[in-house]
């Protein structure tokens, strides 16, 4: 199998088919800290613009993925944090238009489109993702703890000045997080805002995997439906609630239990005796913990996994 140091998958999405994720960042790197990001935390959000992959090993790697035979619905600047960060994100938006013929998306969280030089080059994606989980500085600071020199207001006009720009399609994602942004009059608030950028899409999800901070809990199904009416146009429930029983994901799972039941591993290191991006693993391993399977261990900076009792080759399926 290649391996790449900035690509990965396709892996199968929801929303975007078969989606080629390109990862711009180290680990990590965001300029938000949220409470329901799947990711882990963020040790230290940045609003540092650089080029902390370089775009010519990205290019690299893309040609080599596609000469190789590589095809995707969707190729998506995703991963390891916020893409916008990379100095160079709207040269690799361009070069994946004129080189793959599959659409380019941007996945962001939209707090940096305040900035001309970003929003230049941004409007590059053909879809562009954007996310809106709060209404008001203070709820920012509860639900993306960005770092302390982003504005709310600033961020928002930013996006704002993105839509007027920009000819693609815009999508928006609202994350919604029980007892901190679901209240109705919360949801309206956002829903008000949501309209202000005439979104093409909207797309509503809760904290179905586990996130960085245990105390989330996801909105139940039924209210997510019923909040999605708020929007418009009306939001589109993301959230996969259901089960997956005999799917790939159980073969990949139990691979991946019979290594945790040897010895804990970190994400990266499952990933890299599987050969996954870190993202990827996540799927696996949130799987495995709501299934109470495996668990979690903070040990100084790292997060290891370790299989559970409940792991035990004897424990039932429980999903
Ligand atoms: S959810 Fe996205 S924007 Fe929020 S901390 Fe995680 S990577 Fe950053």
């Amino acid at each position: 199998m290649p391996t790449y140091q900035t690509i990965f998958g396709p892996v199968p999405s929801r929303r975007f088919g078969r989606s080629l994720g390109v990862d711009l960042t180290p680990m990590k790197t965001c300029c938000f800290d949220c409470v329901f990001c799947q990711l882990g935390p963020t040790r230290h959000p940045t609003l540092e613009r650089r080029e902390y992959v370089p775009v010519q090993t990205v290019k690299e790697e893309i040609l080599r993925w596609r000469d190789e035979g590589g095809s995707a619905d969707f190729a998506t600047l995703s991963g390891s944090g916020e893409p916008t960060l990379h100095s160079g994100f709207g040269d690799v938006l361009r070069f994946l238009k004129t080189e793959l013929p599959c659409p380019a998306v941007l996945l962001t969280n939209g707090s940096l489109l305040y900035l001309p030089e970003v929003r230049a080059a941004a409007v590059d994606a053909n879809v562009a993702k954007l996310s809106l989980s709060a209404w008001d500085a203070d709820s920012f600071r509860r639900v993306n703890r960005p770092h302390p020199d982003l504005d709310f207001d600033r961020s928002l006009a930013g996006m704002q000045a993105f839509r007027s720009a920009f000819a693609g399609r815009l999508w928006l994602e609202v994350f919604l997080v029980a007892g901190l942004n679901d209240a109705p009059d919360q949801v309206a608030r956002i829903a008000e805002l949501a309209a202000t950028l005439a979104p093409d899409k909207i797309h509503l999800n809760t904290a179905v995997r586990p996130p960085a901070e245990s105390t989330v809990q996801p909105v139940p199904q039924d209210r997510m439906e019923r909040l999605a009416d708020r929007f418009r146009p009306r939001a589109e429930v993301i959230a996969d609630f259901s089960p997956r029983p005999g799917s790939g994901v159980a073969v990949n799972e139990s691979a991946i239990l019979d290594m945790l039941r040897r010895r804990p591993c970190t994400a990266r290191q499952i990933a890299d005796v599987f050969g996954m991006h870190v993202n990827e693993v996540a799927k696996y391993t949130g799987h495995l913990l709501r299934a109470g399977r495996i668990q979690s261990l903070p040990r100084g900076d790292q997060i290891y996994y370790e299989a559970s009792r409940a792991g035990s080759p004897s424990a039932p399926e429980s999903e």
